[in-house]
């Protein structure tokens, strides 16, 4: 890493039963992009996995990088957004890939938000049956979450991610300069998930949001990286998502994939949707765990504050987010396991949650 000591760089180290891996994070490091990946990289050849809105941003950059190391990198464009997320077009860039001539010593660098690391990841390990996979993640959501964890996968016609593999990235890039030309609201709906973060397992870290500035670069990075440990440390415990200790990181996610369905995946983003659910998961707290309705107040205020929505519109149908959850995989033969938290800082698993708490709840929002 000497190459990059006159960078400002912090590296989260994540150990993982299956696979650990680093993720770096800091400014600048995709000009020194050549130096992190060849540091723990052997092959040579490797696809560079893109949107088509990112791509005109970053992948130039991202090739020159590479090629100026010695690497052979080829470029590979999806369109933006979630409809991408298909097998079908898994298919076209693995066919893409074969074209390329890249073999089973390639890599895949998944270069993007979410859809591009979930899709990129999938490709990685099912192409040869499996070939590195180095994340570059470009949203914030992107780099707090979806980037570590190792789920890969795709959308069928009847749902999200229902076809994937656990496939850990080797390496994770960071570089907070991308975040600059995201757009505000994709910005702000990672909040949603870093809160989340805050209120299962960080009630210090909540206390920093509340005053916290994303425009101070390297509170921003510190912020980060606190994510992905937080993160890392929960998936480490359970990596399978068989004992209950994973299936936290789902806290507001129950009633958040219901509104996400219910509104055809356009009215809200992700991170929007979720900070609903996560308004829900409180109000089922306070019933069924004892969380004090002061601090589900600070919640809100705290969501708030990073214009993230708290209460869904008047007229949005309700009735089908109750309809959407039972498509939810945390429905298992009709029994609830819904996360609930006490008191900010910590969660766990309940079974007491009826549908009727969750449809009081959906209905108060
Ligand atoms: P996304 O990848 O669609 O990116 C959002 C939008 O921002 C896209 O239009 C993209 O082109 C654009 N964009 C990305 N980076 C940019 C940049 N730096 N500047 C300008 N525009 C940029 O969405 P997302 O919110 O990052 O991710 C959502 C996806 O992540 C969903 O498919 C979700 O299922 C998945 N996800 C996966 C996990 C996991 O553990 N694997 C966890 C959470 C979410």
């Amino acid at each position: 890493m000497e190459a990059l000591h006159s960078l400002s760089v912090t590296v989260a180290e994540i150990r993982s039963p299956a696979q650990g891996y680093l993720a770096l994070v800091g400014s600048g490091l995709l000009k020194q992009l050549g130096a992190c990946v060849g540091k723990y990289l052997l092959g040579k050849t490797c696809s560079i996995i893109c949107d088509s809105k990112v791509a005109p941003l970053f992948a130039n950059r991202v090739k020159r990088g590479l090629t100026s190391a010695g690497f052979q990198p080829t470029l590979i464009t999806i369109p933006a957004g979630e409809k991408s997320k298909t097998l079908a077009q898994a298919g076209a860039i693995c066919d893409q890939m074969i074209a390329a001539g890249l073999d089973r010593q390639s890599f895949v660098i998944g270069l993007g938000g979410g859809v591009i690391g979930d899709i990129s990841g999938f490709v990685a390990a099912i192409y040869h049956r499996g070939i590195p996979h180095v994340q570059i993640p470009t949203t914030l959501l992107a780099m707090v979450d979806s980037s570590i964890g190792g789920k890969t996968g795709v959308n069928t016609r009847d749902g999200k991610n229902l076809i994937g593999a656990l496939h850990h990235p080797s390496l994770v890039i960071d570089d907070v300069d991308v975040l600059k030309t995201l757009p505000r609201r994709e910005f702000n709906q990672g909040f949603a998930e870093i809160i989340k973060h805050a209120i299962i397992a960080d009630a210090k870290m909540f206390g920093t949001l509340q005053s916290f500035k994303a425009s101070e670069a390297l509170a921003l990075q510190q912020l980060i990286r606190r994510n992905i440990e937080i993160k890392a440390a929960i998936v480490a415990k359970d990596e399978q998502d068989r004992t209950g200790e994973r299936a936290l990181l789902n806290f507001g996610h129950t009633v958040g994939h219901g509104i996400e369905r219910a509104g055809g995946y356009q009215k809200f983003l992700h991170g929007e949707a979720v900070s609903l659910g996560i308004v829900a998961a409180c109000a089922i707290s306070i019933k069924r765990a004892g969380l004090p309705p002061d601090q589900r107040d600070k919640v809100v205020d705290l969501l708030q504050r990073f214009e993230l929505p708290t209460r869904l519109p008047p007229k949005f149908p309700r009735k089908k987010i109750i309809d959407a959850l039972k498509f939810d995989k945390k429905f298992e033969r009709g029994k609830v396991r819904f996360v609930v938290t006490p008191r900010i800082g910590t969660a766990r698993l309940s079974s007491d949650v009826t549908i009727d708490d969750i449809r009081e709840a959906i209905h108060a929002l």
